[in-house]
């Protein structure tokens, strides 16, 4: 079961990976605002650290990321009084 895809692995830089989308090692880490859309609404979570496709601009979230966002998603629906 050897993968002939495993190259793009090996040149990473910083800690950053590869894009899942388009395999490109070309990503940067940022840390800005992410806009989430949850059915109707659109969510702000202020300052959130991932990843960016610098290719392709594909926003790319770890586990850290999409924790602090299922947090602030989370938080925002049981504080709506809908
Ligand atoms: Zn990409």
């Amino acid at each position: 079961m050897s993968s002939s895809q495993r190259r793009s692995l090996t040149k990473s830089k910083g800690g950053a990976g590869a894009c899942p989308t388009c395999g490109s090692t070309n990503v940067v880490r940022v840390q800005a605002a992410v806009v989430l859309r949850v059915g109707r609404r659109r969510i702000r979570c202020p300052l959130v650290k991932h990843e960016v496709c610098a290719d392709w601009g594909e926003k790319i979230f770890g586990i850290e990321a999409s924790q602090k966002l299922d947090a602030v998603v989370l938080g925002k629906r049981k504080h709506a009084a809908v």
